[in-house]
């Protein structure tokens, strides 16, 4: 039996249901895959979870537009894929290493932190394992409750692939986990040009510069991708000057303490879950310095001792415009106008620059975007969030026995480490335990909301499954 429909003219041509459909193939679903292909290996081959992962991209693919040469990992090689969860996993990057022949050598090397290529081949290597749970290059367009008696039991998970536009493909699923990742986060009213990039298609759009003919590169932020990104432009320009423009004095270091790092500690996410919203932000607010907003101390020294030296030498090239804020950016010929407020005096100055990096940050792509039909069946918290259960999955109304689940979007219910590496390997066991033991009818949380409405719209038609 296959799990998936051909849907052209509305035909359903073969019927299969999945245990899980996972939207996105990053870190998160990869881990879940890893998870569920090892519960996979160990039960009867009629108990193994049938499931798919779609991801839009052609390829496996995280963050390539900021492998830069040289940057680090922030997070220890120990938070991969699986080893929080399991450590004897052969998908763990030690077993990575010794696959390449680089385990007493990384050993060696004595870092927690590889370079940030060497992880993402790690990651490579462990999706390319994985490649028959795996549909790249398609992308979900829309997902449609299905009912059986009076109760929604079953998404319809519709997606369009990129080479045929006009064909869609339905998957039937009792579970769908939406991991879609971050998307960059630009300043209001500024759009993305041929010269006003974001840093996270940095190496792309490198590779097809437009003209510089002033040698001069602007890049606005102080957190850890400006860092880089003001690094890698000085380094790799040597004769262009970089300005990079931040509303604090200086770069911040990122708090990485032992103490302060258990933020990141599986349990904190039980800490957080269970806290009331006061508190919540209170650890946020606390606990900012962990993540946003800093840099590594190491790359700040070595930015001061550009600067520093550059001073000595009298040819400065790289200029850190501090305690400032662009008010506009325009277009002119072969570049782009930024005006700089100082926010001590606000005094304001123009500055032209053949290229402007945002190095401004990322959100979660949201969640609601992707339930297309399924949205009728979720409510909201008092600020527009969908409500979440410990277990990542959404609440739904009365009726729905269908999941959905969100993890890496939900840092207000789950705490810091919800759109980071941290937890990913733990979490994908949280998320596998929690579909188990749904099918089994053991869940400790049912469905009980009862102030959400157990109606399906007029724009969610229901397709009705015998
Ligand atoms: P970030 O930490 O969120 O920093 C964003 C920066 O943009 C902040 O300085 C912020 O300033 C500024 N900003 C935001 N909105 C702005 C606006 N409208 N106008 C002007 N400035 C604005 O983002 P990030 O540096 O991309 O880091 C995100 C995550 O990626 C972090 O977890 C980081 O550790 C990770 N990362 C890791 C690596 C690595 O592993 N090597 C590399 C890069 C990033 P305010 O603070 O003033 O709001």
């Amino acid at each position: 039996m296959v799990g998936r429909l051909h849907d052209r003219a509305g035909e359903l041509t073969e019927l299969g249901v999945h245990d899980m459909v996972g939207i996105g193939f990053g870190p998160s679903n990869l881990a879940l895959a890893i998870a569920v292909e090892e519960h996979n290996a160990q039960v009867a081959p009629s108990a193994a979870l049938r499931v798919t992962f779609l991801e839009r991209q052609e390829r496996f693919g995280w963050h390539r537009g900021m492998l830069l040469d040289g940057a680090t990992m922030q997070v220890s090689y120990l938070k991969d894929l699986v080893t929080l969860r399991n450590p004897a996993s052969d998908f763990s990057f030690v077993s990575y290493l010794h696959g390449q022949d680089r385990l007493v050598d990384f050993i060696n090397h004595k870092t927690m932190f590889p370079l940030r290529h060497e992880f993402h081949d790690y990651l490579e290597w462990a999706a390319s394992r994985l490649d028959h749970l795996v549909e790249y290059g398609s992308e979900v367009i829309d997902l449609r409750p299905v009912t059986r008696g009076s109760e929604i039991a079953f998404i319809d998970v519709v997606s369009r692939r990129g080479g045929d536009p006009e064909r869609t493909e339905v998957r039937r699923a009792r579970n769908v986990v939406i991991a879609a990742g971050l998307e960059p986060r630009t300043p209001d009213g500024i759009e993305i040009t041929e010269r006003i990039w974001h840093n996270h298609d940095l190496l792309d759009r490198v590779n097809a510069m437009p003209s510089t003919p002033r040698g001069r590169f602007l890049v606005v932020g102080a957190g850890q991708s400006a860092a880089e990104v003001t690094e890698y432009l000085h380094s790799n320009f040597p004769r262009a000057a970089v300005h990079t423009v931040f509303a604090r004095y200086g770069f911040s270091p990122a708090d990485d303490s032992s103490f302060a790092n258990q933020i990141f500690d599986p349990t904190a996410v039980d800490d957080f879950f269970h806290a009331s919203d006061e508190v919540r932000a209170m650890l946020l607010d606390y606990h900012r310095g962990t993540n946003y907003s800093v840099v590594d101390t190491d790359l700040i020294d070595e930015l001061y001792r550009r600067v520093y030296q550059e001073k000595v030498r009298g040819v400065e090239r790289l200029h850190m415009v501090r305690a400032s804020r662009v008010t506009g950016l325009e277009d002119i010929p072969d570049g782009v106008r930024a005006t700089i407020e100082f926010l001590p005096t606000g005094r304001r100055q123009t500055l032209d620059a053949d290229v402007v990096v945002l190095a401004t940050g990322y959100r979660s792509r949201d969640p609601w975007r992707l339930l297309g039909g399924m949205a009728a069946v979720y409510n909201a918290d008092d600020a527009g969030r969908l409500r979440v259960r410990r277990d990542y999955r959404v609440i739904t109304s009365a009726g729905t026995t269908a999941g959905i689940y969100i993890p890496g979007a939900t840092e207000y219910a789950h705490g810091i480490s919800s759109t980071l590496l941290s937890n990913v390997a733990v979490r994908a066991g949280e998320l596998l335990r929690s579909t188990l033991d749904h099918a089994d009818g053991h869940s400790s949380e049912h469905v009980d909301d009862t102030s959400a409405t157990d109606e399906v719209t007029a724009d969610a038609p229901a397709l009705a499954l015998g």
